[in-house]
């Protein structure tokens, strides 16, 4: 049995309760991790407060800090990774490019610059805008990428200055726990602090007067519950919410050569990414040609447990969304579409087959809503205005993407799209060089490069008399 343990100012606790955390392959319990109770997080939020005051002060200090932290979770890698596939479902060399690629977001946050801009500097005034960091960040993940979305947000939030108190989801707390214990020396005390909890803790973390800023990524439902949180404090908060990322195929693109695009566009980490491409809409011109493509690769791609070697998707990661996906899947099934391969559980733990669903109306709820599973639905159209419409008919606005050889005509259609982000060509692509954030309910706020630095400071403008 694995049993992760809390970092609260600057030490390690068991904790007196704990809840247990179950291996999504098998719907087997195999660790716990502790209930931090209230007074746990009151010492945790007042410790980050502590020792805000002196980590604000140096940045030298936090980039070093940083760096350490970084070689710490990559000298880690293994230990953290197999934990991350034992409670999330992912293949283990997915676990493992997960936690480097947080190790790689540690250190390029170590290297962020905070900008100070001069907006004048002449005989009569010096003015100039300096970003300053808010104090104490809670930091709150979901289960689909949890290593590397909580060190995303820890990063950027410790380089401009703040304290932060990180709160991995229920259902993957164990890594998140494991990078509290390796990193434990590296930082000052109460400067990170790593509790976990059943969802109640994030209420009530939320609603510590202390916090002053709520770094959230999870369902739309949830980040409403943090807005409506934060407003009697006005805290201020980034929110990064769900999507339903619309698929747009041109008629002159070519089946045989997007598929495999598209395919891992849609099913990496089994369909449980945020900005997975959720709906197709393909020209009726080609959509049999790519249909079959698309289920080829899905009827190829194992799934399974992510430890064994040949897995390629994993498990859905809980209960509750396994039992979401199904439902979804068997009410589309009921209302007459057609399963062109897949649609049932595989009878192992969360398996559920990888699902390709065509024949069937846009109000489908698993057209309407956030699947966030290994399930695609491919929608026909004819007429590319009708079908921008249709794409835009919704409340989520987070990834989209448009496949054609046409670019500057993709170029013009893109900016039609209501999205944070339109892909052409490709899905998926994040890109260092660009922020991230959604538009209508798909959130508030940016992450990324000097986007996530502004989102992680507020502005104070000092401005000097001379003459
Ligand atoms: P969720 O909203 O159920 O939970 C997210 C986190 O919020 C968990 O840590 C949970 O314990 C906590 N929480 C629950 N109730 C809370 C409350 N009242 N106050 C504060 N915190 C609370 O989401 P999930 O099911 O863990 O994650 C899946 C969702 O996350 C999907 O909708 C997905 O699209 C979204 N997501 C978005 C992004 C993005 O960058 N936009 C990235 C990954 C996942």
């Amino acid at each position: 049995m694995t049993i992760g343990s809390m970092l609260i100012n600057g030490e390690l606790y068991h904790g007196d309760d704990s809840f247990s955390v179950v291996n999504p392959a098998t719907g087997e319990v195999f660790g716990h991790a502790p209930e931090c109770r209230q007074a746990q997080l009151d010492k945790a939020i007042e410790g980050a407060a502590g020792a805000f005051y002196t980590w604000r002060q140096d940045i030298e200090l936090r980039r070093n800090a940083l760096k350490h932290v970084a070689e710490l979770i990559q000298t880690n890698c293994d230990a953290i990774a197999h934990l991350l596939t034992l409670e999330q479902g992912k293949p283990l060399d997915k676990a493992k490019s997960e936690v480097r690629t947080s190790s790689l977001q540690v250190q390029f946050a170590a290297a962020a610059q905070i900008p100070v801009e001069v907006l004048q500097d002449t005989d009569q005034a010096l003015i100039k805008l300096v970003h300053k960091p808010f104090g104490v960040v809670a930091a709150i993940t979901p289960w689909n990428f949890p290593v590397s979305i909580a060190m995303g947000k820890v990063a950027t939030a410790l380089i401009a200055g703040n304290a932060v108190i990180l709160k991995p989801s229920p259902y993957t707390p164990l890594s998140t726990l494991k990078i509290a214990e390796v990193i434990k020396d590296a930082l000052p005390a109460g400067v990170l602090n790593i509790i976990s909890g059943s969802d109640p803790l994030g209420a009530a973390l939320t609603a510590h007067p202390l916090i002053r800023k709520i770094d959230f990524t999870g369902s739309v439902g949830t980040g409403k519950r943090v807005a409506a949180a934060a407003a009697p404090d006005l805290k201020r908060f980034t929110l990064e919410l769900g999507g339903n990322d619309p698929a747009i195929v041109l008629p002159d693109a070519n089946p045989k050569k997007i598929a495999k695009a598209i395919f891992w566009g849609a099913f990496a980490n089994s369909g449980q990414v945020c900005i997975a491409a959720k709906r197709l809409y393909v020209h009726e011109s080609i959509k049999e040609a790519l249909t079959t493509e698309l289920a080829a690769l899905a009827e190829q791609a194992k799934v399974g447990n992510g430890l064994d070697e040949d897995t390629r998707l994993g498990p859905i990661n809980n209960q509750a969304q396994f039992e979401r996906v199904t439902t979804l899947v068997e009410e589309a099934k009921g209302a007459g579409a057609r399963v062109v391969t897949g649609g049932d559980a595989l009878g192992q733990g969360y398996c559920f087959q990888n699902t390709i669903l065509t024949d069937l109306d846009d109000n489908a709820r698993i057209v309407q809503e956030e699947q966030f599973g290994p399930v695609l639905p491919i929608l026909a159209y004819q007429d590319i205005n009708d079908v921008v419409s249709r794409a835009n008919n919704t409340h989520f606005g987070l990834g989209s993407s448009i496949w054609t050889e046409d670019l500057p005509q993709a170029e013009v259609l893109a900016e039609r799209i209501e999205a944070g982000t339109t892909w052409v060509n490709q899905h998926l692509a994040l890109s260092p060089l660009a922020p991230f954030g959604g538009t209508k309910w798909s959130g508030v706020g940016y992450i990324g490069g000097k986007w996530g630095i502004e989102g992680a400071t507020e502005l104070q403008v000092i401005n000097i008399k001379r003459a």
